[in-house]
């Protein structure tokens, strides 16, 4: 018997667990024993990770672990206070001031997550009189910020500019502020936001332009510059947001913009007044990241070449890889869709007791009747890793009766 067995206050979060059990999505967390490699062992067993966002290998290249370890050494293992209080550490200057740098713009504050990063901001710059122009596919973390705003929220269907130019003009008249937000690229389906025509948009109708680059920071753009620099949209949006918990190999996130957009977080973004800063090892390993994206190009190179074969193949074997009812990736993210909630789980246990790692994804994350296996390469996996995975997947595919 767990301990709160028998007390009835929370009977009804088992209830709705035992729902996700009937339903076939209910699911275990899988518990990985050594490291975020392309081969490594969940559960004990060994598998072919096609599952992390660890696109570059830098979660654990030496470098990073080295700069870690100094970093503890000199400074230890942790901030001790909120950046505002007594935090703020030279390494974390320094950390802000090298992003700035590379993406090109005048500042840059760091925040404990990609997830707070969003939240924070989009909470902080609007107030309840004020409007978002959301795309209908956003991530949870502009979601919860747009709520936590206040501000009123008007969705537009999936990178339709059209709509978002309808909605616009619907609000133009009102006397509130607006802002205009898109994944650079959209984290379940893999495509690419259109952050030129949203920006010229946002210029037209005096918005303000925000674009979320978790997936793209480190994957788009000259040496991972993110989808500003893969559109040459530089100077046109206000408010970049990337993360350093994907390509970048470690945790967090950071918002990049003007000098007064980062001194106004400063004083108003509640995850960056009211959260504990990054352990030392943070940043400095993240430092150190951005050194390799400059220095070691082909990491780059590598992954976009494994993302071109491995769909390339998906396809030509027949699995749905995106394009007919949901959007078409252009990025490593590589959904197979399967449609039913329990097909995609049942897929994703199957392929795992062959050997490949590959996360089912079912309703709420992605629509229902759209859930699929979300396939992450990266440059780190051989090509005769990636046979190997398209092998058992054409195998267990088959035998599921999902391809002929
Ligand atoms: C992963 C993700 C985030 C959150 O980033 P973390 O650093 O993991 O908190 C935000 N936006 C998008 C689109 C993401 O995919």
């Amino acid at each position: 018997m767990t301990q709160a067995a028998g007390r009835p206050q929370l009977a009804y979060l088992t209830a709705v667990l035992d729902e996700l059990r009937v339903r076939g999505t209910h699911f275990n967390l899988r518990v990985l024993e050594d490291q975020q490699a392309p081969v490594c062992h969940y559960d004990g067993k060994e598998v072919i990770n096609l599952a992390s966002n660890n696109y570059l290998g830098l979660a654990n290249h030496p470098r990073l672990i080295e700069a870690a370890l100094e970093a503890t050494r000199k400074y230890g293992v942790g901030s001790g206070a909120v950046r505002t209080i007594a935090g703020t550490m030279r390494i974390h200057m320094e950390l802000e001031e090298r992003i700035a740098r590379f993406k090109n713009v005048e500042a840059c504050v760091v925040f404990q997550s990609g997830f707070t990063a969003n939240a924070g901001t989009v909470s902080a710059i609007l107030g309840k009189e004020d409007f978002i122009l959301s795309d209908e596919l956003n991530h949870a973390s502009i979601i919860d910020g747009a709520r936590l705003s206040r501000a009123k929220i008007k969705v537009f269907r999936h990178k339709d500019a059209g709509h978002c130019e309808e909605l616009l003009q619907e609000v133009a008249h009102e006397p509130g502020r607006k802002l205009v937000i898109t994944d650079g690229v959209f984290s379940m389906d893999g495509d690419i936001g259109p952050v030129d025509q949203l920006a010229a948009l946002a210029e037209r109708y005096g918005a303000i332009m925000m674009v979320d680059d978790a997936h793209a920071s480190g994957v788009l753009g000259r040496n991972g510059r993110g989808s500003v620099d893969h559109f040459g949209m530089h100077g046109k949006v206000d408010v970049q947001v990337g993360t350093l918990s994907k390509a970048i190999g470690a945790l967090g996130g950071y918002v990049c913009g003007s000098k007064d957009l980062i001194d106004y977080l400063y004083h108003r973004a509640r995850p960056f007044l009211f959260s504990t800063s990054h352990p030392p090892a943070v940043a400095a390993s993240c430092m150190a990241a951005f050194d390799i994206l400059e220095q070691e190009p082909e990491r780059i190179e590598r992954l976009w070449a494994n993302t071109r074969y491995f769909q390339g193949e998906l396809r030509r074997a027949g699995f749905n890889v995106g394009g007919v009812n949901t959007p078409a990736t252009e990025t490593p993210i590589t959904p197979v869709i399967l449609g039913e909630g329990r097909i995609a789980m049942e897929m994703s246990r199957a392929l795992f007791d062959e050997g490949v790692m590959g996360t089912g994804i079912a309703f709420p994350t992605v629509p229902e009747g759209k859930a699929r296996i979300r396939l992450m390469l990266t440059s780190e996996h051989t090509r005769q890793q990636l046979d190997r995975a398209l092998e058992t997947l054409t195998r267990v595919a088959k035998r599921m009766g999902i391809l002929g």
